[in-house]
């Protein structure tokens, strides 16, 4: 079974996130480290690979500086990573970020394709459900917990009142939740073999998407304007002259918050 693993190069969570206003977009230059929720994706792939047989192919959309987070889980244990990196790319919506991405994956004809619950950056938890619509492939959102037989996937689905049991045919696309698993830390020897495993950079051209799909020229929305939340007027600042601690309690006992 070919199991492909959607992940993203995003920026690390020590990094203080700022937008950049001449672009409107994310200033995404600093640290980057692989999408937190990413490593369930790519746990689950490997414990259907380790009860099925297969491979495990990472596919990813992102800078060239990708390939070291998406290394992190060559580490963890997939055996090869494919990134697309193309300077177009830069600015690309929903849209416009799963036209290559819908590639890319059509390219390696994947039996299941795995993606996170949402990016920490972009936070929309909406791309699988748009790469499965250009994919043409049933989509199970959300799984708690998967079951893979020859010919389809049974996903338990979280939802508001309780759990949705769901079965698919494969090839299908399946976005597990944070809940399915604890991602396993890379061994030393992990570490190491990681370098020597295969990783391809393509660019948009290699996988025969024109520039004018993704970018602004590809992209259906447009940031207008960004500010900051409205204050709520009812914030109360407190300077921590030695006695933060002493006035946090007393403002909490005023409210009989404790
Ligand atoms: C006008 C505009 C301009 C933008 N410009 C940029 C930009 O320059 N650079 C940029 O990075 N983003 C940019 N974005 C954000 C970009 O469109 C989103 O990252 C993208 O639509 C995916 O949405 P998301 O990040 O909310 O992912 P989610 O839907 O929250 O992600 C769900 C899952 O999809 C997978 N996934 C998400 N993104 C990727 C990826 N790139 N490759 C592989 N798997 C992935 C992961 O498994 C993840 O857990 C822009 C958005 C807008 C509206």
């Amino acid at each position: 079974m070919r199991i492909a693993v959607c992940v993203k190069h995003v920026p690390d969570a020590t990094v203080h996130k700022r937008i950049d206003p001449a672009s409107k977009r994310l200033d995404r230059s600093g640290e980057g480290a692989l999408n937190p929720t990413d490593l369930n994706a790519v746990e689950e792939a490997l414990r259907i690979k380790e009860a099925h047989g297969g491979e495990v192919v990472l596919v990813s959309l992102g800078p060239a500086k990708s390939m070291d987070s998406l290394r992190k889980a060559l580490a963890m244990g997939a055996d090869r990573a494919l990134l697309v990196a193309d300077d177009a790319v830069a600015g690309s919506d929903l849209v416009a970020t799963t036209a290559p991405l819908a590639r890319a994956l059509e390219r390696e004809s994947p039996d299941l394709v795995l993606f996170g619950q949402a990016s920490s950056d972009g936070d929309g938890a909406v791309l699988w459900a748009a790469v499965a619509d250009r994919l043409r492939r049933p989509l199970v959102s959300q799984v708690a917990s998967l079951t893979v037989e020859t010919d389809s996937i049974t996903g338990k689905r979280q939802t508001e009142h309780g759990y949705d049991v769901i079965r698919a045919p494969l090839p299908a696309v399946v976005a597990v939740s944070d809940a399915i698993n604890e991602p396993r830390y890379p061994s030393l020897k992990g570490i190491m073999g990681a370098k020597s495993k295969p990783q391809e950079t393509l660019d948009l051209a290699a996988i025969g998407i024109d520039v004018g799909l993704v970018g602004e020229a590809g992209s259906k929305t447009t940031v207008l304007e960004l500010g900051p939340p409205p204050s709520r007027g009812d914030q109360v600042k407190i300077e921590d002259d030695g006695s933060g601690a002493e006035k946090i309690v007393e403002y909490l006992l005023e409210r009989r918050l404790i």
